[in-house]
C-alpha cells in the first residue's frame, strides 16, 4: 500500500481561468479551466492514481481489486456502491451562479438516486474584496424567494460573507451559495454533481443561450432561514458533519499517524510542499491513503488539508 497520487480530470467552465495551470502546474487541455476534480469517481469525471503499480486505474476499478484494503472497513460496501467524495479546486475568475444543492432525500427520490451534496470550502487564494454568497440576509418566505428570482431582485435578499485566504466555510445542501469572482477554492463535498441553478448574472454560453435554471426545484430545498455563523474554525479542524472531516495542517517539520482501518483519507497540498511516505507532493497535489497502508509520515513546508468521511 502507498499513497495514491491522483491525476485530476478539468471542466472548462466558462467562469473559469488559467490559474490551475499557470499557478498550481494542472495540465488541462483547455484554455480556460473552472474546475479540476482531484478525487473524482462519477459519471461525469472520473481521477486516475499517478504512479506506482496502479498508474492508471480508476478508484472504481482499484475498489474492485483492493475493497476494504482501498476503501476501509467501514466504507467498503461492495464494488458498485458509490465512493463517498469528491474533491476539487475551483478557480473562479468570474461569479459562479447563485446555485443550491439538495439533501440525499430529495436528491434520491429526484435525481435518480443521486446523493445530496454538502459541500466545504477552503479559500485557497482570495481577491481583496472577492466574497461570496451564503444564504439570506434576513427570513424570507418561498414566494418572496420565487418572486425575487422571477424579477431579478435576488441579491438584494443574499449574504455577501467577504473572504479572506485561509478562511474556510460549511455548506449544508439547502444552503443557498455562489462562489464570487477572484477566488479559488480547494472543495470537499458529497459525490454528487447535482446543482439547481437560480441566477446567472445573465450569462450567455457560447451560442447564445442562457444556462438553465432550475427555480422550483431550488424554491424546494433552499433553507429559508439565514445560514448564520458561516466559519467553522478551531485549531485544526475547520470542518466536521456527518459526510466528513477535514483537518488543516499547518505543517512545519513532520507528523506521523496511523491511518484507521474503517475509512481512507485523503491529502490536498494547498500551500507548500509535503513528502508522505516518501511520495513528493508540490502545491496543488492530492492524494489519497488507503485504509490499510497503516503508518503515514508527513513532512514539509506548507498547509495541508487531511479529510476522511466519519
Ligand atoms: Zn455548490
Amino acid at each position: 500500500m502507498y499513497p495514491l497520487k491522483m491525476k485530476p480530470i478539468f471542466k472548462d467552465n466558462l467562469w473559469g481561468g488559467t490559474r490551475l495551470r499557470d499557478e498550481y502546474g494542472k495540465d488541462t487541455p483547455y484554455e480556460i479551466t473552472g474546475e479540476s476534480w482531484e478525487v473524482a469517481s462519477h459519471k461525469n469525471g472520473e481521477s486516475t492514481v499517478d504512479g506506482g503499480e496502479h498508474h492508471g486505474k480508476t478508484i472504481a476499478q482499484l475498489t474492485c481489486e483492493l475493497k476494504e484494503k482501498l476503501l476501509g472497513d467501514k466504507v467498503y460496501k461492495g464494488d458498485d456502491a458509490k465512493f463517498p467524495l469528491l474533491i476539487k479546486f475551483i478557480d473562479a475568475r468570474d461569479n459562479l451562479s447563485v446555485q443550491v444543492h439538495p439533501d440525499d432525500k430529495f436528491a434520491f427520490e429526484n435525481e435518480n438516486g443521486e446523493l445530496g451534496k454538502t459541500e466545504m470550502w477552503y479559500i485557497m487564494d482570495s481577491a481583496d474584496d472577492a466574497g461570496i454568497i451564503y444564504g439570506f440576509k434576513e427570513p424570507i418566505t418561498k414566494d418572496e424567494f420565487k418572486k425575487s428570482i422571477e424579477d431579478n431582485t435576488l441579491l438584494e435578499y443574499t449574504h455577501f460573507a467577504k473572504c479572506t485566504k485561509g478562511d474556510s466555510f460549511f455548506i449544508p445542501a439547502g444552503t443557498l451559495h455562489a462562489i464570487g469572482k477572484g477566488i479559488l477554492i480547494a472543495e470537499i463535498q458529497q459525490n454528487s454533481d447535482t446543482t439547481y441553478r437560480v441566477y446567472d448574472y445573465d450569462r450567455r454560453d457560447a451560442n447564445g443561450n442562457p444556462r438553465d435554471l432550475h427555480v422550483d426545484k431550488a424554491v424546494a430545498v433552499t433553507t429559508l432561514a439565514p445560514a448564520g455563523e458561516y466559519k467553522y474554525q478551531d485549531d485544526c479542524t475547520i470542518a466536521e458533519c456527518e459526510y466528513f472531516k477535514v483537518e488543516k495542517l499547518d505543517l512545519k517539520g513532520s507528523k506521523e499517524w496511523t491511518v484507521d482501518k474503517s475509512r481512507f483519507e485523503v491529502l490536498i497540498v494547498c500551500e507548500g510542499e509535503a513528502v508522505v511516505n516518501g511520495i513528493k507532493l508540490t502545491k496543488g497535489e492530492t492524494v489519497l491513503l488507503p485504509a490499510y497502508i497503516g503508518n503515514v509520515t508527513l513532512s514539509g513546508d506548507g498547509v495541508v488539508l487531511r479529510t476522511y468521511v466519519m
